[in-house]
Order: C-alpha cells, then sequence, then structure tokens
C-alpha cells in the first residue's frame, strides 16, 4: 500500500507531464471512487481547469487547479495513477480518466476500490486533521515528543495514526522501529528523550532513503513511470518474519498490533 515516499514519488513523476495541462473532460467509470462532491458534479466542476502543480501532504496527492479549486487523490490500497495516450482504452480497474488538452489523459486505476477523489475550495477541510509532515524541517524531536506525551497505545499504533504523524503506514512505521531499536508494542508515554530523538532520526533518513529509491515496488502499488521504486530490497523487518534480523541473527517476529502486522527483531529492539 503506497506511503509517503511512493505517493511523493507518484507526485514527482507525474509533475512534468501535468503541470500547466487543462483537463478537457472526466470520464468517470465507477462514480463510488468520487468522494466529493457528486460524481455529476465533480464531472462538470472540474471540465476546463489547468492543473497549476502536483504535490503532496500525508499520504495524499494534491493537484492545486485554475479558479481556486483542488483535486485531492488518496490512492489507499491499491490505486495507481498513470499519464496515458488519451487514446488508450480504459482498463478493467479504470475507475476514472481525466482527458488533458495535450492528447493524453490521466488514468485512476484502482483493483480493490478504496482510493477516493475530492474536488474542494479548501484541501485543509480534507487534510485539517493530519499530523506534521515528518519531513518537514519543522518535525523536529520535541514535535514528536509532544505528539507522543500521555499517550498509553503502542508506539507502533501511534506512528500508523496519521493525526499523530502524516504519511507512514504499514512499511516504514517498522522499518523506522527497527532504525530505532524500539519494541513497536511499547506505550509510546514510556518512550524516554534518547529513545524519541532516535526514533526521530530513524523516521526522517528511512522516508527520505526510500524516496530516494523511488520507494517500494510490492504487491499493491508500481509508481505511475516505467522505472520501479527499488526500497523493497532493502527493507530489514517488513514481511521478513522468520529470516535472521540483519544486525543479530534472531528470527524477525511478527504481532499484530491495531490490526496490522507488525514485524520486528526481538533481540535489537527493546
Ligand atoms: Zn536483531
Amino acid at each position: 500500500m503506497p506511503e509517503l515516499p511512493e505517493v511523493e514519488t507518484t507526485a514527482r513523476e507525474l509533475r512534468p507531464h501535468l503541470i500547466g495541462r487543462r483537463i478537457t473532460e472526466a470520464i468517470i467509470y465507477w462514480p463510488g471512487a468520487i468522494a466529493h462532491p457528486s460524481a455529476e458534479q465533480f464531472s462538470e466542476l472540474i471540465r476546463g481547469r489547468r492543473i497549476l502543480n502536483v504535490t503532496r501532504r500525508g499520504k495524499y496527492l494534491l493537484f492545486p487547479l485554475s479558479g481556486d479549486r483542488t483535486l485531492l487523490i488518496h490512492l489507499r490500497m491499491t490505486g495507481g495513477l498513470s499519464v496515458e495516450s488519451a487514446h488508450r482504452p480504459a482498463g478493467r480497474h479504470t475507475r476514472v480518466v481525466l482527458l488533458l488538452d495535450d492528447a493524453q489523459a490521466l488514468h485512476f486505476t484502482d483493483q480493490r476500490k478504496f482510493g477516493r477523489l475530492w474536488l474542494v475550495d479548501d484541501p485543509e477541510t480534507i487534510l485539517g486533521k493530519l499530523g506534521p509532515e515528518p519531513l518537514d524541517a519543522a518535525f523536529t524531536a520535541q514535535v514528536l515528543a509532544e505528539r507522543l506525551r500521555g499517550h498509553r497505545a503502542p508506539i507502533k499504533a501511534m506512528l500508523l495514526d496519521q493525526r499523530c504523524i502524516a504519511g507512514l503506514g504499514n512499511i516504514y512505521a517498522d522499518e523506522a522501529l527497527f532504525a530505532a531499536r524500539i519494541d513497536p508494542r511499547r506505550p509510546a508515554e514510556s518512550l524516554n528523550e534518547s529513545e524519541i530523538r532516535r526514533l526521530h532520526v530513524a523516521i526522517r533518513s528511512v522516508l527520505a532513503e526510500a524516496i530516494r529509491a523511488k520507494g517500494s515496488t510490492l504487491r499493491d502499488y508500481r509508481p505511475p513511470m516505467a522505472e520501479s521504486g527499488r526500497f523493497q530490497e532493502r527493507l530489514q523487518v517488513f514481511r521478513r518474519a522468520g529470516v535472521p534480523c540483519p544486525i543479530c541473527g534472531t528470527p524477525i517476529a511478527r504481532v499484530r498490533i491495531a490490526q496490522r502486522s507488525t514485524h520486528f527483531c526481538p533481540r535489537c529492539q527493546r
């Protein structure tokens, strides 16, 4: 499932193809993909608008449009975006196609249909509850400490909570906790200052490295362009239950936290 590095990679790869393009028509194959407004209004309101930029906030893609509207897309489990020739027919999992003024089209495909599109005046109505961006300069160890203070939930569950920090999902939460040598089951409030500092560095370095590798290519996600992400080759614990820990050789353990599989080294992570 795409997390911050995969969504960031998608934004970067789409940007040169989409900035300045005008949306001439929206073809909606599955109206359920449109979260707001209605599918009919969405088509009507998006037609003729120019794409001014492609950015990211948490796991959301933002497309600021001319006329003070913003298109937001959340890929969720299996959503994907690609720029295709306008003549390319929709595939079995194509949910929405935005035809562009340069004989190209933006295809939104989504096998499991959890992904959503919004067309809004103010993106904050959707993004307002998100926690800080972990790669922003403003996200310091002190900010992380404040977000975790007083929370008894396992640290892994806190990292997955988008209101605590935006953009982390199961892959990078497990990898960051391994890099910080912190047991994912620990109550968030039990982390001391030096552990929080380690976790802060680990979150930022794991995400930055994954962006450099263009994200991880797993079953559910492929980047929009031909070149695939390569970070899956560098995963230390995620989906490696039973495999020896790369540091100490102890088999990687798997437990469930917040309904999600969690992978960690029972010896290195305390
Ligand atoms: Zn280990």
